[in-house]
Formats: structure tokens, sequence, C-alpha cells
């Protein structure tokens, strides 16, 4: 895209927290004409300080955008911002593009999607993988849940802050593709971890168990890149005391999200249940702040004796 079309497309970018922040100064980075909010004033502050130039309201932000970026912490923080005569969708001038990158529930992506274009606006859903090492690179990947007529817009605006964006389908189909893979993680992972344990109780290496794995059946991502013990892949969490990397307050969050879309859709789902359950008692404790693989301590704890 080329400078000159990025300055004439404004984006009112809410939301300016761990991972909004770097994507907006991505965004500003790019060429874009971005006007930024947080209900928190030392976000906003701090979003100032790295040069992203801030509205005082969300509505001061929305009035006259093209675009209306949302990064919050959950479909409840969307719907109530969108909702009500004093709401961003009443606020802003009709056809804008409401863009919710925030990950959030599948039915309440769909709600908001569907508020949005009764208001006479165009709404997308974009959540995002890749951490705030991928938002502050510009490295994520967004699963998309738009119309196809708005893809080109979106993946220029998105492009400036991602290099891998998937077209998932229509509203609610990047939420649904988020949540799917992300079951798909805390199980692998969980599985990945037994593993290991079971093979420490039975005389193997680390190191072993790994060179096996990683080049047989049991090949997967949480083997592989974030393998679970520290050793065989340097660059895992687990070689750092599971500093995170992808916290397990974010990973039962989204366990969360799946169990209620397994509910509302009828899957007669084992294993995504049972992982929520692990995930959520591993981020009631100390585990919310560490990485998600560090659940192979838990699974060693109670292994004890
Ligand atoms: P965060 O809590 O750091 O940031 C969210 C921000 O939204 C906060 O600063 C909050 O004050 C602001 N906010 C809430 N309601 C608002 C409103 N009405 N108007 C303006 N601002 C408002 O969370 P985060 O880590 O940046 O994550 C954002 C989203 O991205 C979440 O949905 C999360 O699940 C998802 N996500 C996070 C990561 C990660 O590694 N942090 C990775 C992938 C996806």
């Amino acid at each position: 895209m080329s400078e000159t079309t990025n300055t004439t497309t404004r984006i009112a970018f809410l939301g300016l927290g761990h991972m909004g922040e770097p994507m907006a100064e991505n965004l500003v980075k790019a060429g874009y004409d971005v006007i930024g909010f947080d209900v928190v004033p030392t976000a906003l502050e701090a979003a100032r300080a790295a040069g992203i130039p801030c509205a005082d309201s969300a509505l001061e932000a929305v009035a006259g955008a093209d675009v209306v970026l949302t990064m919050f912490p959950s479909g409840r923080h969307l719907l109530e911002a969108y909702r009500g005569s004093t709401g961003l969708l009443a606020a802003a001038a009709s056809d804008t593009m409401f863009l919710d990158c925030s990950t959030i529930d599948v039915a309440q992506a769909r709600e908001a999607a569907e508020l949005a274009l009764s208001a006479g606006h165009r709404s997308a859903d974009a959540p995002v993988s890749g951490g705030v090492v991928g938002a502050e690179a510009g490295t994520l990947t967004f699963m998309i849940g738009a119309e196809e007529k708005d893809m080109d817009q979106l993946n220029e605006l998105l492009g400036a802050m991602g290099k891998r964006l998937v077209h998932c389908g229509s509203h609610g189909s990047g939420q649904a593709a988020k949540i799917c893979n992300n079951m798909l993680l805390g199980i692998s992972m969980i599985g990945a971890a037994e593993a290991f344990v079971l093979g420490e109780k039975l005389g193997l290496t680390h190191q072993a168990l790994y060179d096996v794995i990683s080049t047989a059946s049991g090949q997967c991502w949480s083997v592989t890149t974030n393998c679970p013990v520290p050793g065989p892949v340097p660059a895992s969490p687990a070689n750092r005391d599971y500093v995170p990397g992808f916290a397990g307050a974010l990973m039962a969050k989204d366990l969360g999200l799946a169990l209620n879309a397994l509910r509302d859709s009828g899957v007669a789902a084992e294993l995504g249940p049972l992982a929520e359950r692990i995930y959520r008692d591993f981020a009631a404790g100390e585990g919310a702040g560490r990485d998600f693989s560090g659940i192979i301590t838990e699974i060693r704890n109670r292994s004890a004796g």
C-alpha cells in the first residue's frame, strides 16, 4: 500500500494494552493516521510516550474514523462499548469498518457483527496469535472472519501488524478458528507433559525421548517448539523457568471460550473440557503468570512419591 493511501485511512485504535500498544505503533510506523484511546490513564500515557497520537475519549477517537480497531480483554468489554445511544456504533459515521482483534466468544463475535451491520457499518473479527513478541515485531498471525468484499482493505491494514493473514470465512470465523487451534494446543501440551513425566519415571532422558517424539508420530508444536522440559529445544520457556511465552491465564481464558463453543454447538468432546479444567486450576495459582508448558511441573508434583 502506498503511504499516500495509508495516511488517508484514519484508524481509531481502542485498547492500548500489552498487545494493542505495539500493534498501534506498527500502524503509525506504516503511515496510518492513528488515533488511540484506552480507559486506563497509564496505558494512554504510555501510548502517547511511544508516539501514538491519542484522544481523550473513545467517542473523540471514533469521530471521523474509517476503521474502529478494538483490542479488549473480553467480549463483554466489546459489546458494552458498541451498544447504546452513547456507544461506538452510534458515534461512528455510517459504513465504518468495525474490526475487533480481541480474543472473545464466537457467539459474542457474531453478536457484535450483527450489531455493527444493523447500525449501517461493516464488521470483521481478526483475533491474533504470536503474543506480545509478535505484536512488537509486526509478525502476528491474524485469523479473519469477514465478508470477501472487505478483504482487500483488511489485508492491507493487518499486513502492517502481521505476517500471516488467514481468511477463515464469514463473521465469527476468525474467533472460531482461534479457539479450535488453542483447544488442540492445550490438549497437546498436557499430552506432551504427561509423556515426558512418564519418560522420567521409566528412566528415559529428556533428550532421548525428544529425539524419538520429534521425528515420530507423536510430533507436535508442543514438543518441537515449546518443549515442556529444558534442554532439547533451547528457545522453549522451560529453559527460563517457564517465563511466558503464552501465559497459563491466557490458555485458561481461551479454553473457557472453547468450552462455551463446545456447549453451544453440542460437540461430544471429552478432552477439551478436561483441558479447560486442568488449565483453570493451573491459572488459579502461580500458573497464571507462567508459560502454559509449566503444567508439567503440576503433573510431576502430583506424580511424586
Ligand atoms: P490488556 O488487558 O493488556 O489490554 C486490553 C486493554 O483494553 C486494557 O488496557 C484496557 O484498559 C483496555 N480497554 C478495555 N475496555 C476498553 C474500552 N471500552 N475502551 C478503551 N480501552 C479499553 O490485554 P492484552 O494482553 O493486550 O490482550 C488483548 C486481547 O488480545 C485479549 O482479548 C487477549 O486474549 C488477546 N491476546 C493476547 C495475547 C497476549 O500474549 N497478551 C496473545 C494473543 C491474544
